[in-house]
């Protein structure tokens, strides 16, 4: 372990109260990085190996590969050396540089501010040191997309930025705060496609979301509920007062509001018998149809009770809100909404603020009884709490906004 990055994280996991600051962050996180090529494309940058440092020109092409437990530099005409750190500082606060993994290849991204390098994991590292009002933007972009209202924009970095305040701590073992990958938050470089969710993300600096207790809340969301959230308590082991089911008028006429699936009857039946169903029991097979009113918790059949999260993960079903029409060959899913359904519906949100509702009325309205405060006003002990563990039960998907819900108009 690299003993800057310990201090550095420690500087930076000690300072809970002033919350306008550099997080680090691990890029590429998810990539076993060997051969990197970086360029400076705005502001003016400073590299650093180890007690010398120069300034970089504009579109300079820096080449970082692996040896050993080092970091060969190169540029176009130099060898460098081999070291163990590499940094790239950022002098103004405008800087912007391109990373361009090419072993193993992948899509080349834009960073804001600070980049350092080492070897760990048998591969190198990639830390971004960033600014984290922006590092907030980059990830509303990537997990709410480009060309949406305002308000819902706003709404959407209260809860970046509430996971963000909560999880500082996440990787703070491997000595950097958040990873890029959906295991945080996606994080895919700077806010690039659209100036307002910069503005967005500034026009609520410091605001998070807390309940009743002044705690940070776990600010679930989803891209659609198909007109109606769900208890967390029906879909996690853990319920949250905050977030409890609520009817949503808003987003039941975007794309995604409805799916169908149909899977073959083999499977349905060999599902029902590994569920402690009696197949035998099966006389006519519509004796299985299901049409639930409202948003269901679970299916009965034969006298077994079956949570439809369990269904919805072994059929791969868009969301747990569906109906069954089994048939001789064929079982069909008609369902309702994307993604497990609790807390804030990023289609319902993105209409509301449509209609003129404020990010603050849209963020009440999914998550019951709780308040908007100042991160600097949050007690740096009452972060914990619940909201760790019960973020490990969401795993990756509350974080992501599937690609068909991308609204096009
Ligand atoms: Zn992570
Ligand atoms: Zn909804």
């Amino acid at each position: 372990m690299n003993r800057y990055i310990i201090a550095l994280g420690f500087l930076i996991l000690g300072n809970f109260t002033g919350f306008s600051q550099k997080i680090s962050v691990s890029i590429f996180n998810d990539t076993k990085l060997s051969t990197i090529l970086i360029t400076p494309t705005k502001g003016k940058y400073k590299l650093i190996l180890g007690d010398t440092q120069e300034l970089l020109r504009e579109n300079q092409i820096l080449y970082l590969s692996r040896l050993g437990d080092s970091v060969v530099v190169r540029d176009a005409n130099r060898n460098l050396g081999t070291w163990k750190r590499v940094s790239i500082v950022g002098e103004t606060n405008e800087d912007i540089i391109r990373v361009k993994p090419i072993m193993p290849a992948s899509p080349a991204r834009l960073y804001d501010d600070n980049l350092s390098f080492y070897v760990e994991f048998d591969r190198i590292m990639a830390i971004n040191l960033i600014d984290e009002e922006k590092y907030i933007a980059a990830v509303v972009e990537a997990e709410g997309g480009p060309n949406r209202e305002d308000e819902f924009y706003k709404a959407q970095a209260l809860i970046v930025r509430t996971y963000t305040f909560t999880h500082l701590q996440k990787h703070s073992a491997e000595g950097f705060n958040l990873c890029d990958g959906t295991h945080c938050q996606a994080y895919k470089g700077r806010s690039e496609k659209d100036d307002d969710i910069y503005t967005a993300t500034s026009d609520t600096k410091d605001l998070i979301i807390v309940d009743s207790l002044n705690r940070p809340i776990t600010a679930a969301f989803h891209a659609n509920c198909g007109g109606q959230t769900a208890n967390s308590g029906d879909v996690w082991v853990e319920s949250l007062p905050y977030l409890t089911s609520v009817p949503d008028k808003y987003c039941t006429n975007s794309r995604s509001a409805f799916w169908e699936r149909r899977i073959p009857f083999k499977e349905w039946k060999e599902f029902l018998a590994k569920e402690g169903v009696d197949t035998l029991k099966i006389v006519k097979n519509s004796e299985m149809n299901f049409e639930p009113r409202q948003r269901p918790k679970t299916y009965t059949v034969y006298g077994v009770n079956i949570p439809t999260t369990k269904i919805r993960k072994q059929f791969k079903l868009r969301s747990a809100w569906f109906s069954i029409s089994v048939f001789k060959t064929e079982v069909r899913f008609s369902g309702k909404g994307y993604g497990h359904g609790v807390g804030l519906c990023q289609d319902g949100a993105i209409n509301m603020a449509i209609r003129g509702w404020t990010y603050d009325k849209i963020i009440e309205y999914y998550y019951k009884g709780v308040k908007i405060v100042n991160a600097n006003t949050v007690n740096a002990t009452d972060v914990k709490l619940d909201t760790l563990n019960i973020q490990e039960v969401l795993g990756p998907e509350h974080l992501q906004l599937p690609p068909d819900s991308v609204r096009t108009n």
